[in-house]
């Protein structure tokens, strides 16, 4: 579970994200949906520690990420394309990951097998597609097998296949019980992906409501 209070980022030249407050529940797909600029990167970067909100709280299963023991069996996020050594394989890539976080390297076969990149696992990031860098940004994601799962964008430039294949994943990862939040500008993506939705625009709750009922309303 994700548990949001009053999370509030303000820079000296505005307020990205403005008092929001919602949870996320496990089980389901939530879709975190809002224009681009509306504030998600940064809540996400707030719940996973990376930004220091400047006010109110985020927490996942039950804590705020920095209290977490073992972060990565909690909850995992999608790697940046841009955190990939080029000249580093994926294997390579998953095994420093794991070895960093006291993760066994069963767990690198593992996620590999899930995100379909066992073939490939040998050939440098640099050789690959912008879908197999969001496979291996996932597979990074899944190591410590985390309870919550949390996507910034991530069909961003993929191709229809790589749409479908990561809609599919994040039901599949929700219905073995996991929480699942996928953020998206995209209502017709999300309305395929998600049966929950928070809506944010500029930093604010819209919507807190099962995507039934928003496309009802819509
Ligand atoms: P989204 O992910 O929904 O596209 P962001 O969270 O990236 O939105 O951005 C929300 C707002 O905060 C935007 O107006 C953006 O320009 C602003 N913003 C994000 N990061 C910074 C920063 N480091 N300094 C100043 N403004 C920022
Ligand atoms: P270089 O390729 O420049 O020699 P290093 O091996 O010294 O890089 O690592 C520099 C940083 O890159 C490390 O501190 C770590 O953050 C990151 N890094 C190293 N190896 C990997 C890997 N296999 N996967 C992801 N990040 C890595």
């Amino acid at each position: 579970m994700i548990e949001v209070h009053n999370l509030t980022k303000r820079y000296r030249g505005g307020t990205a994200v403005d008092g929001l407050t919602f949870t996320v529940e496990p089980g389901r797909v939530t879709g975190f949906l809002g224009p681009n600029g509306a504030g998600k990167s940064t809540t996400i970067r707030m719940i996973l520690g990376l930004d220091r909100p400047t006010e109110g709280t985020a927490r996942v299963g039950g804590r705020p990420y920095a209290a977490l023991e073992r972060p990565l069996t909690v909850v995992g996020a999608l790697l940046e394309a841009g955190d990939l050594h080029p000249g580093r394989s994926a294997r390579e890539h998953l095994t420093w990951i794991a070895r960093t976080n006291g993760l066994g390297r069963a767990r690198v076969a593992k996620v590999l097998e899930q995100t379909g990149l066992t073939e490939v696992a040998g050939k440098r990031a640099r050789t690959y597609s912008l879908g197999m860098k969001q496979r291996l940004g996932i597979a990074a994601a899944l190591l410590g097998d985390p309870e919550v799962l949390i996507l910034d964008e991530p069909v961003n430039g993929l191709d229809p296949e790589g749409v479908i294949w990561i809609r599919t994943l994040a039901k599949r990862l929700a219905g073995e019980g996991r929480t699942v939040l996928v953020s998206s500008h995209l209502m017709s993506e999300m309305a395929l992906t998600a049966s929950h939705l928070v809506v944010i625009g500029r930093g604010r709750l819209l919507a807190d409501l099962s995507t039934e009922e928003f496309v009802a309303a819509h």
